[in-house]
């Protein structure tokens, strides 16, 4: 067997170590942004057997022939070990925090479980380390389209909201997209949100749907989360604000699928412990609390966090802007937000789309530094000074982790200069 590699970046990496672990060594690579590999363009795909493609490669710029697609998920699940059970968990928000959240509680209920994926090591590269029963893979949409060869024990979309729409034509062929997976789990291990976007598909009735209000399945009364055969006392859980209780709600089905969960669950509920960078809470003094959302790249994540957090807020928004709507977070702005702090690339592209409508002071800076100075200047006792940038970060960091991580030196720094107790 003879493998392509296109595009070698993390998924690429982990594809190529799980082949060799299997002493495949037969693997050319292809890669338009590293000097020592040839471009993409220049692969012959009649060479090869498999052609392995990056899910950062847009399937119509490339012409593979379809037989011969393959991509790191899929090779994955070919070496998984037999018996082995995979959760895939997919959505627009909130995808790896349900990844992390199930996995804590197939842990806590005793599984030989790992969590892989789209959030830190790759599929690949966790199966050629070691093997587990229990597989939780968070997918992208892109990992998605490259699928053809899959099978899941369980599986959920937690939501589906615009985004990523420079890759697809609109907003239907991104929820065609996600619900596509559909075909490579049993309906009724499957879970969605309930939502007005899946109206115009034909959807099997066996599907789980979990409406946002929690009045069906599962349903919420007195802070019980009930499932039925299990149910929770959440006051003790940990994560803020009202979707993380819908986080909570899909991590217990997608468990409960795969392992089993009877009677009360609470004590694995107040356990539970959220992912870095997504409205994280690091900081706090003289009573203003200071919170991390970098993960927050589009404004419909932006519009939870602030839902999450209360009101009185400085909110730092910023980065490189994403082709989508941000007016429709301004009603929401104007209930929470006391001071709005615009930096980056997006800073003016955002302040054209919020003017008029916004009724805090706005502040235009360069940096995330200047914002970070600018947050210090208005907050007082009271006050959250949030990063919630609905933005990628592309614009001045490789990644949200670094934007994020470089967000909180820049508070800290700043409340040690103070002489403020961190
Ligand atoms: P993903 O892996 O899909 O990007 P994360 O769990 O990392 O999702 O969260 C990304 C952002 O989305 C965070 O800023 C968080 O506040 C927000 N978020 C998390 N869960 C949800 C949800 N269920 N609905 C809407 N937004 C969410």
């Amino acid at each position: 067997m003879r493998y392509a590699l296109l595009g070698y970046g993390i998924s690429g990496r982990g594809a190529e170590k799980l082949l060799k672990s299997k002493n495949i060594h037969n693997i050319d690579i292809f890669d338009d942004t590293i000097q020592s590999y040839p471009s993409v363009s220049s692969c012959d795909f009649d060479r090869y057997d498999k052609v392995i493609v990056s899910p950062g490669i847009a399937p119509d710029k490339i012409n593979v022939p379809v037989n011969k697609v393959t991509s790191e998920v899929e090779i994955a699940y070919e070496f998984l070990p037999p018996d082995a059970k995979i959760v895939g968990i997919t959505g627009t928000n909130g995808k790896s925090t349900i990844t992390y959240l199930t996995w804590q509680i197939l842990k806590q209920a005793g599984a030989d479980a790992v969590y892989c994926g789209n959030i830190g090591r790759t599929f690949s590269e966790v199966v050629a380390e070691n093997n587990y029963n229990i597989y939780v893979v968070e997918l992208s949409s892109y990992q998605i389209d490259l699928l053809k060869n899959f099978r899941m024990d369980a599986f959920c979309i937690c939501n589906v909201t615009p985004d990523h729409l420079d890759r697809y034509r609109d907003m239907k062929s991104y929820t065609a997209s996600k619900l596509a997976a559909l075909k490579f789990a049993d309906a009724d291990k499957s879970y969605l949100l309930k939502s007005t976007v899946f109206e115009d598909f034909n959807i099997s009735k066996s599907v789980n749907f979990i409406d946002p209000e929690l009045k069906k399945f599962p349903v919420i009364k007195n802070n019980i989360l009930d499932f039925g055969r299990f149910y929770a006392d959440i006051s003790s859980y940990s994560l803020p604000g009202r979707h993380n209780v819908l986080n909570l709600a899909f991590a217990m089905c997608l468990a409960d699928e795969v392992y089993g969960l009877k009677g009360d669950v609470s004590a694995i509920a107040s356990s539970l412990k959220s992912l870095e960078q997504r409205c994280e809470k690091f900081a706090e003094s003289g009573g203003i609390q200071y919170i991390n959302d970098s993960k927050s790249t589009n404004p419909e994540s932006t519009m939870t966090a602030l839902n999450a957090v209360g009101g009185n807020v400085i909110l730092l928004m910023g980065g490189r802007i994403k082709d989508a709507d941000y007016t429709g977070i301004t009603k929401m702005i104007n209930k929470r937000v006391k001071k709005l702090v615009l930096f980056g690339e997006a800073a003016h592209s955002l302040n054209s789309q919020f003017e008029g409508n916004v009724e805090a002071e706005v502040k235009i800076c360069g940096s995330l530094d200047e914002a970070v100075e600018n947050a210090f200047l208005s907050a007082e006792a009271g006050d959250t000074v949030l990063l919630s940038p609905g933005c990628s970060s592309f614009d001045s960091f490789s990644n949200f982790e670094e934007r994020g991580k470089y967000f909180k030196d820049a508070v800290n720094k700043k409340l040690k200069g103070c002489g403020l107790n961190v």
